[in-house]
């Protein structure tokens, strides 16, 4: 027996109508006739339902008593399909009976075998047909991560693709807000823009990162449908996503310090050239700020390397604390640390490197207690590349260190 075959339990007292349905389910490519019993005992049926996937019964009944509505009860609710073979005298007795009439087929005898082959036929392509679809229904739920939610964001389907990434179960995700998914760290602005797109009957489509049941995260591509009514009125989304969790993961170790997880220089250098583009085609004000963290060579030598690396991160904890979600902090050499400011003029940068110079001054550091930073700072000005704003912020850096450190030099 295939598992992918249609499988049938004939039942009749009749031996020539027993192998006549057995010639018939054998001329039909994959199906398997796989009991073949006269009606003794009605629990036999049970038993062989109940240990066996059945998915079609052929039941041929003699006499109309009561005795076979309960079973055809309980292969209703099997999900069995049932053909009876009946009497044409039982007729109203079977139109009649206690179980849900519609939900069954019959055909009344004597049946000329060219009908009884074709209703088997019928059948078993309808049967066959009907496995093949859920055999791809399966292969989406338990392959596709996908959700549909209400007009408002509530959850009306999900596929076992989806309750496996976020580890909620179908029902903790049903019925429930798709926010329960939303991680802290994507910005407002991003939902709000997905929405807005969405509402207006468009496809959205971006990279979120979003949070599991337990704490962790994962990060995926997706894209937001909405759907319509014969009206037009949108009536539900469905969302499709692709796990790019290893790929962020790689991302993420390229272009962020291993010890103080802010931006590395990979990163500073390929978004410098992209800002100071932007900057020069859309004329806005960037800023930038080079922070060198003063004697700390003194840090290492009296209290060790390992302490070096604790304060490395303390402070790279109060830069991002204290900078905007759009400011751009990346360490670039060992105690050296940019921060870029778009959208913000010359004065108000220069106040915020102050602000900032001032917060590691009063910051009680584990260990060493006390440090102070120095920083250079510089505008973009007209024609500036990379290079050339950078050389400014280290000269006034360079010049801070000269005026006795603890100080924000600007040029
Ligand atoms: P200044 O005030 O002139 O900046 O003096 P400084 O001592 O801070 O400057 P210097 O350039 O002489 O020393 C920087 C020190 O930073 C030397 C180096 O050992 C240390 N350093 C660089 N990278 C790391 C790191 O990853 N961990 C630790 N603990 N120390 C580091
Ligand atoms: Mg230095
Ligand atoms: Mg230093």
């Amino acid at each position: 027996m295939n598992k992918d075959n249609i499988s049938i339990l004939a039942i009749s007292d009749s031996a020539d109508t027993l192998s006549l349905i057995e010639k018939f389910v054998d001329s039909v490519e994959h199906s398997d006739l796989l009991f073949s019993i006269s009606r003794n005992n009605d629990e036999d049926i049970r038993q062989i339902v109940s240990k066996n996937k059945i998915d079609l019964i052929i039941f041929d009944i003699n006499n109309a008593d009561d005795s076979y509505c309960d079973t055809t009860k309980f292969l209703l609710e099997n999900n069995i399909s049932i053909l009876f073979l009946i009497n044409k005298e039982n007729i109203d007795t079977f139109i009649n009976s206690k179980f849900n009439f519609s939900l069954v087929d019959y055909l009344i005898k004597p049946i000329p075998d060219v009908i009884l082959k074709h209703k088997i036929d019928i059948y078993l392509q309808n049967l066959l047909q009907k496995k093949a679809t859920e055999y791809l229904i399966n292969m989406y739920d338990q392959n596709v991560i996908t959700s549909k939610t209400d007009t408002k964001g509530i959850i009306t389907y999900s596929s076992k693709a989806f309750c496996d990434i976020c580890e909620y179960s179908q029902e903790e995700l049903l019925g429930h807000p798709h926010n329960i998914v939303r991680h802290p760290d994507v910005p407002k602005e991003t939902y709000k823009d997905m929405w807005a797109t969405i509402k207006s009957g468009k496809q959205w489509r971006g990279e979120i990162k979003n949070k599991k049941k337990n704490g962790g995260f994962y990060w995926v591509d997706v894209v937001v449908s909405p759907e319509f009514n014969y009206k037009g009125e949108i009536i539900s989304y469905t969302s499709v996503r692709q796990d790019i969790s290893s790929q962020k993961y790689i991302e993420q170790i390229n272009t962020i310090d291993y010890l103080t997880k802010v931006y590395n220089r990979k990163y500073y250098d390929e978004i410098m050239e992209k800002e100071i583009y932007s900057a020069s085609r859309y004329d806005y004000p960037l800023s930038l700020m080079l922070l060198d963290i003063d004697y700390f060579k003194c840090v290492n030598d009296t209290f060790g390397h390992l302490v070096g690396d604790s304060v490395l991160k303390e402070f790279a904890n109060i830069l991002i604390e204290n900078t905007r979600k759009s400011d751009i902090v990346s360490r670039i050499g060992g105690e050296e640390f940019t921060i870029l400011v778009s959208n913000d003029s010359h004065e108000s940068a220069y106040a915020f490197a102050q602000k900032l110079r001032k917060a590691i001054e009063k910051y009680t550091f584990t260990t060493v207690e006390n440090i102070t930073v120095s920083i250079g700072i510089s505008s973009f000005i007209k024609d500036d590349t990379p290079i050339s704003l950078f050389k400014r912020v280290d000269d006034a850096l360079y010049e801070a260190k000269r005026n006795g450190r603890n100080c924000v030099v600007r040029s």
